[in-house]
């Protein structure tokens, strides 16, 4: 399994439609080891493909277990392909985060239960409902297959600040890194 780089918007692929799943081989099952060791190793609730800058329909997400909203050793991690959503039941508020939004948590209003069609690696179709957390978890992720973010659910003031902070992280992170390599030219001579 390979660590994938996971892209942060303003990625193009983020605000791109995927495209779907046709050969479910070798190459899909490889993707998904990768996808699934990506998204623990980030300690995500769920990664999509394009945010590893693959244009497929597929996403990983983490469905908590006995412990509820924790994720613990009864959590499951589900591979979701060609995704659909069937049935909505309810509304929940959830205070969201984005592994392509790192350091920006948002609330968004969705569904609190879904039922979702999708197939599995091998191309077997499933029906299952989802609640919360995890129902909030498809719903951002089957956004992101529609290029769709987080940040675009909500009003248009609200995501320019979000957009704006963000933006300041990363140019403040980048300013980091070449601190750092100044350092590190610095200290090697
Ligand atoms: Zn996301």
């Amino acid at each position: 399994m390979t660590l994938r780089t996971i892209v942060e918007f303003p990625h193009p692929l983020l605000k791109q439609r995927c495209e779907e799943v046709v050969d479910f081989d070798a190459e899909l099952a490889t993707l998904l080891n990768d996808m699934r060791e990506t998204m623990v190793e980030a300690e995500g609730l769920g990664l999509a493909a394009n945010q590893v800058a693959v244009g497929l329909r597929v996403f990983t997400m983490v469905v908590p277990g006995d412990g509820e909203d924790e994720v613990d050793e009864t959590s499951e991690i589900v591979e979701l392909c060609n995704p659909r959503i069937v049935g909505r039941r309810g509304e929940i508020r959830f205070e969201e985060g984005c592994l392509s939004f790192p350091g920006i948590n948002e609330a968004v209003l969705r569904s609190a239960e879904v039922d979702a069609v999708f197939q599995d690696r091998d191309g077997i179709e499933h029906r299952r409902s989802f609640t919360d957390v995890a129902a909030v978890c498809i719903q951002h992720e089957l956004d992101h297959l529609d290029g769709v973010t987080f940040l675009d659910r909500l009003s248009p003031l609200k995501r320019r600040l979000a957009q704006r902070s963000f933006k300041r992280m990363q140019d403040a992170r980048r300013f980091d890194d070449i601190e750092d390599q100044r350092a590190a030219v610095r200290s090697a001579r």
